[in-house]
């Protein structure tokens, strides 16, 4: 299953806010199998994230999350974008505007808000595509959404990390891990890293590069860092599988042949 993420807020793309949402579901999503391809941040516009997800899905991308923009301000518009992009309609969900009113009734009893009742803004947070699965939030106001087109996944979570941490692992994972295993396309990636002996990257790559071409399922990097006498730069190998044994297996055969070609040319 090919991922992508799209973070939405102008605050990332002024320097306002690091995108940790992104860093954080990169590392989740790839330890579940799916094979990330693209992460990018888009401002507050909504043609512009129209624009990113529809060109998310023409790269072939299965399952697409987008983080940010579901508040009751105007600004946030990401379920508006994801309407226009899939061609659906934007309207009020009766079970998304539940989650909402409970939200508030309980943040009223609590003292956190002075009124209980369904505002305009607040009704705005229940407004989503025709045929979407809101998701309940159990930390902040606004639900997630969850839909499935043609075999796409669609996932919008609240910028807010406490809220998007909260209602990945609680909604989405569920329904991501049985999505993965009905497909039968997870991927196992294990990683390891290899002191090179070497310190000059530009020496190093063809090495690397030979035992990428060589080896099936793998995935060298040469790690730079600076120059100097004292370097030993490190490579780092990463191998897939369809399972565990088969990614081991890989893993392994790949450190081994590359341990075996710096030697080779250590000692040349
Ligand atoms: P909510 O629905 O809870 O109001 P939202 O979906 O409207 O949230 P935003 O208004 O886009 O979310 O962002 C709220 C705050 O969350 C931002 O001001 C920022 O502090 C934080 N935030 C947003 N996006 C990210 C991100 N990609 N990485 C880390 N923090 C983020």
């Amino acid at each position: 299953m090919k991922g992508a993420i799209i973070a939405v807020g102008r605050e990332i793309l002024t320097g306002k806010t690091l995108d940790t949402n992104s860093h954080w579901l990169a590392g989740e999503l790839t330890a579940m199998g799916v094979w990330l391809k693209r992460i990018c941040a888009v401002d507050d516009v909504l043609e512009e994230i129209t624009g990113e997800i529809s060109y998310a899905f023409s790269l072939g991308i299965d399952l697409l999350i987008t983080t940010g923009g579901l508040g009751p301000t105007r600004d946030d518009m990401t379920l508006q974008a994801w309407a226009q992009a899939l061609g659906r309609d934007l309207e009020l969900h009766p079970r998304a505007l539940e989650m909402v009113e409970e939200k508030y009734r309980t943040l009223h009893t609590r003292g956190y808000v002075t009124t209980p009742h369904i505002t305009p803004e607040r009704e705005k947070m229940a407004r989503m595509p025709e045929g979407a699965l809101p998701l309940p939030n159990s930390v902040g106001a606004a639900p997630g959404m969850f839909l499935e087109e043609e075999g796409r996944v669609c996932v919008a979570l609240p910028g807010v990390p406490g809220e998007m941490k909260a209602i990945f692992l609680e909604e989405v994972v569920p329904r991501l891990s049985r999505l993965l295993e009905k497909k039968g396309n997870g991927r196992v990636l294990l990683q390891e890293t290899v002191r090179s002996g070497f310190r000059d990257e530009s020496l190093l790559w063809p090495l690397v590069r030979q035992v990428m071409d060589e080896e099936e399922g793998v995935y060298l990097k040469t790690l730079a860092t600076r120059f100097g006498p004292d370097v030993d730069l490190e490579v780092r190998v990463e191998a897939w599988g369809e399972d565990e044994t088969q990614a081991r297996r890989r893993l392994e055969r790949a450190v081994e042949r590359l341990k075996e070609v710096l030697q080779g040319a250590r000692g040349a």
